[in-house]
């Protein structure tokens, strides 16, 4: 069977999502890169991808904090090059503060880009996954989708949140052809964690560098950061048909942090 696999990986500028889509490129997956940057920024980056995996490549900017925003993203893709039958939710910001100095604009913001955003995007991408009877869903999600952790009160109700609907979205599914899953990162050394590593250091008086192990050694028993490639390397395999039956998961890849 002639399927369509092309993949919308959101904030995929940078980081994870960046890593993502180039796993994702290296084994023939057409793209549709997304971010924040301009449109000059972004097309030289859908270019490089042209070049160097030789897939077909475009990129979308769009602020996913509004539903209006994600319509006009979604539909702008199905006019410029056809339906989304790989869904990466990567797009995601974090704050750190107590829940009672928490500013509740933060938490709303975190809310609508870490949660709600995979639930608009998923919700006008399934139709034309269960019309070809193939489709992939992957949300990335955090340990913070498994278990807490102080000072992280929006991030760790997203990250759970998340969780949660790729359940659903999987019961639902799971008949049609596509599946849904969750990946669980642990630290992976990304600009989201700059603010972190910072007040790591300010607060242990350590160098930057010092702080990143600092904050390794406190959570998980593996002596290094998640590498993001090997995160994409994940999200390859869900897209396999090796993955067919896994679906309404959440995987962990965090160095052993979760199994404490
Ligand atoms: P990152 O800052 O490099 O990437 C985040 C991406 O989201 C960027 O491309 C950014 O432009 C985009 N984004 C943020 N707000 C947006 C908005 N309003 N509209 C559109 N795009 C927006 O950080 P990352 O670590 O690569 O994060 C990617 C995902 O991985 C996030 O969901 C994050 O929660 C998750 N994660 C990260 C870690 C980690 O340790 N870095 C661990 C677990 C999960």
């Amino acid at each position: 069977m002639n399927r369509i696999k092309r993949a919308l990986i959101t904030g995929s500028t940078s980081g994870i999502g960046l890593a993502i889509a180039h796993q994702l490129a290296v084994s023939g997956i057409d793209l549709v890169l997304h971010g924040l940057e301009s449109t000059t920024e972004g097309d030289a980056l859908a270019e490089a991808f042209r070049k160097q995996h030789g897939v077909e490549a475009i990129y979308v900017q769009a602020d996913v904090s509004q539903a209006e925003n994600i319509e006009k993203m979604m539909s702008q893709i199905t006019e410029q090059v056809g339906p989304i039958t790989i869904l990466v939710n990567n797009a995601g910001i974090q704050h750190t503060a107590s829940v009672d100095t928490f500013p509740p604009e933060k938490w709303d913001k975190i809310i609508a880009i870490n949660l709600s955003a995979a639930f608009h995007t998923s919700r006008l991408a399934i139709p034309a996954m269960v019309e070809q009877g193939w489709g992939r869903i992957i949300n990335i999600s955090s340990v913070h989708g498994l278990v807490g952790s102080v000072n992280k009160s929006a991030y760790v109700a997203a990250k759970h949140g998340l969780v949660g609907m790729t359940k659903v979205t999987a019961l639902e599914l799971a008949a049609k052809g596509v599946t849904a899953n969750c990946i669980c990162p642990g630290w992976t050394d990304t600009p989201l964690l700059v603010e972190q590593f910072k007040a790591y250091a300010q607060q242990n008086n350590t160098g930057y560098e010092e702080a990143k192990q600092g904050l390794i050694k406190a959570k998980a028993p593996y002596p290094d950061f998640v590498s993001p490639a090997d995160i994409g390397q994940l999200a390859v395999f869900l897209c396999s048909d090796a993955a067919k039956a896994i679906t309404g998961t959440s995987m962990p890849i965090d160095g052993g942090w979760t199994a404490h």
